[in-house]
């Protein structure tokens, strides 16, 4: 997610980082890369330049150049402002005191409507709501199929009707919710190609027959500023209140993520990392501005812990995590541990510092962590438990016994430092934003 954009913005900041003291020049020309990168990840242009004017008018006073860390106050600035960028706080979707909640996902073709529809009923059924999918896309032939087949999976039933037109499904869906006792109900609308007059009509009366409470645009990442004329151009036609974004996994750039709010006003309520049904998230600024500077995501970790982890574990990661004394002996059976939440590469980006370790070429790679595993494996506890007494011959023989090289066993040693480094001063700052508030390395 986003690695092309946080590569960049993290060369940046450790040349800044490398300078000690900043002039006012050196800053303007850290804050250009910044301007650079945000263009090449397809952010809006105007959405870069008012955001370069915010940064800059607060980065590049007086205070900040005196100060100790003025590449850390810099960088800090940074984080803010792609924070307030992207909305500041995280928009939930809104239930109705009087139920059913009607929720509908528009978009268009091939944006993931019907896959963020049976994500949604998912994530609800998790917090003990009782969804109920409505199979309202009636021009794409598979699509009932989907999402009848995607309700199987989920345990959720799909109110359908052979035949029936938009809108007479969406009261379908009112009349089945009352029948089956659903608190929530989720329509997945027909897509189109383009935003055409057509499709906007019948949205329209769907809702003049059933009322929204949500009606949530889908748009694929990975269409960049695409997704945000799509956005623009459905917003005209339609009151939206927010926006799923889909296929964040994919995404190098993040233009879509950083420009939307901005431009349209409207909040990303949800985000989808995956095509299984579990790769839905809660979309939170602050926490996605920390990923995007390669700062991980703590928070978003610990949440995914208590929902796949039992209590025991999720109390005994979380207090690992929070340790001054943090050792590769923690951090191996850290990595045990997170094995159980998915894919290996996906977790260590949410890990400070780890997302690094774990690239290949660029990119994350399982193996590349299956490599580290190797490496943890071929120390003793006493070196996993004291670092530093690794010498150079004691290299040599885990880069052997790991069948790597001494350069990755350096590499491990080195992020593993700075790793715990960040951890040392999340200890004892407690709270949501804790990462976003915290100095950087
Ligand atoms: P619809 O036409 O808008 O209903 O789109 P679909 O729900 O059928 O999704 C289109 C394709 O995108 C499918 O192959 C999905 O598996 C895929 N997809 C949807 N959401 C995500 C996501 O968050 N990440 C990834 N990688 N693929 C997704």
């Amino acid at each position: 997610m986003f690695d092309a954009l946080t590569e960049k913005l993290q060369n940046t900041f450790k040349k800044m980082r490398s300078k000690g003291r900043l002039t006012e020049a050196d800053v303007r020309e850290a804050l250009r890369e910044v301007r650079l990168a945000l263009l090449e990840a397809d952010v809006n242009f105007k959405v870069v330049k008012e955001f370069l004017t915010r940064v800059e008018e607060r980065a590049v006073g007086q205070d900040i150049l005196k100060s100790l860390t003025p590449a850390q106050s810099v960088i800090r600035i940074v984080n803010d402002e792609l924070t307030t960028l992207m909305g500041s706080t995280h928009e939930r979707v809104r239930l109705a005191s009087n139920p059913p909640t009607v929720i509908y996902l528009v978009g268009l073709q091939g944006a993931g409507k019907t896959t963020a529809a049976a994500k949604l009923a998912r994530y609800f059924k998790q917090q003990g709501r009782q969804p109920l999918l409505v199979a309202a896309d009636v021009y794409r032939p598979a699509a009932v199929d989907q999402l009848e087949t995607l309700g199987q999976q989920i345990g959720v039933p799909v109110a359908h009707e052979p035949g029936a037109d938009p809108v007479r499904l969406a009261q379908l869906g009112m009349e089945r919710s009352k029948k089956l006792a659903r608190d929530i109900v989720i329509i997945d609308t027909a897509g189109r190609l383009h935003v055409d007059e057509a499709l906007m009509t019948e949205l329209a009366r769907m809702q003049e027959a059933v009322p929204a409470h949500e009606t949530l645009l889908v748009v694929d990442a990975m269409t960049g500023q695409d997704a945000v004329r799509v956005a623009t151009a459905f917003h005209e036609r339609l009151p939206l209140t927010g926006v799923i974004l889909t296929k964040l996994d994919g995404d190098a750039r993040g233009g879509a993520a950083l420009s939307i709010r901005q431009v349209t006003g409207l909040p990303i309520k949800l985000v989808g990392t995956g095509e299984k049904l579990d790769a839905l998230e809660p979309f939170n600024p602050d926490r996605m501005a920390s990923r995007i500077l390669g700062m991980g995501d703590i928070q978003t970790l610990i949440e995914k812990a208590e929902q796949n982890l039992d209590q025991e574990d999720t109390k005994e990661l979380a207090k690992k995590i929070g340790r001054a004394d943090f050792t590769l002996d923690d951090f191996q059976a850290m990595l045990n541990q997170v094995k159980k939440l998915g894919p290996l590469s996906k977790i260590m980006e949410m890990m400070p510092g780890m997302g690094q370790l774990a690239k290949v070429k660029g990119q994350i790679d399982d193996r590349s962590v299956v490599r580290v595993e190797a490496i943890l494996n071929s120390m003793t506890k006493k070196e996993r438990q004291r670092p530093e007494i690794i010498d150079g011959s004691r290299r040599l023989r885990i880069a052997r016994g790991s069948g790597t090289s001494v350069q990755e066993v350096n590499r491990l040693l080195k992020q593993f430092e700075e790793m715990r480094k960040l951890m040392r001063q999340m200890k004892g700052k407690p709270g949501k934003s804790r990462l976003g508030r915290m100095p950087f390395p």
